[in-house]
């Protein structure tokens, strides 16, 4: 059952500066940052400001606002991952795979025939995550 958004979500908290993440980018509207679990080398996120617990309930208005931000991550994590394609993936409620409560999408660089790591998996070293946001905030 949908239950409304809640602003005690991680998402949230990382747009109060409540807790840090591996930014590389912000506007008025969007941030997007490193996902720490990655499904791939330069898996980032990126998050309408406003919030809403997913697409259900989000603001037309904001989603204009957030797709090309989407595409403009998307551009840089290709070029900045020498990638072959770029995997966009956006979770609504539990049984389709959500689990944090702020709208967002996936921007997952992908090479041929390398396979996905889980969703949700292993916690990338916090190194690694800081030099693979650079790598995108140069390509952008
Ligand atoms: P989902 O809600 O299933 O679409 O995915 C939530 C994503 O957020 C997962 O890929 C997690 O690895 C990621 N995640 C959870 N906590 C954090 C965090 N503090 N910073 C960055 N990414 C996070």
């Amino acid at each position: 059952m949908t239950t409304g958004y809640d602003d005690n979500n991680i998402f949230a908290k990382i747009l109060r500066g409540e807790i840090p993440c591996h930014k590389v980018y912000e506007d008025d509207d969007t941030l997007a940052f490193m996902d720490v679990m990655p499904q791939a080398p330069g898996h980032l996120l990126v998050i309408p400001k406003t919030g809403s617990r997913n697409l259900f309930d989000a603001d037309p208005a904001v989603l204009a606002k957030t797709l090309p931000v989407v595409q403009k991550l998307a551009n840089a994590a290709k070029e900045a991952f020498d990638a072959d394609g770029v995997y966009i993936a956006q979770f609504n409620e539990p049984a389709a795979g959500q689990t944090v409560f702020h709208l967002h999408f996936h921007v997952v660089p992908r090479k041929e025939g390398i396979p996905l790591k889980p969703h949700s998996g292993t916690m990338e070293d916090g190194a690694v995550l800081a030099a693979n946001a650079q790598k995108v905030r140069d390509a952008l």
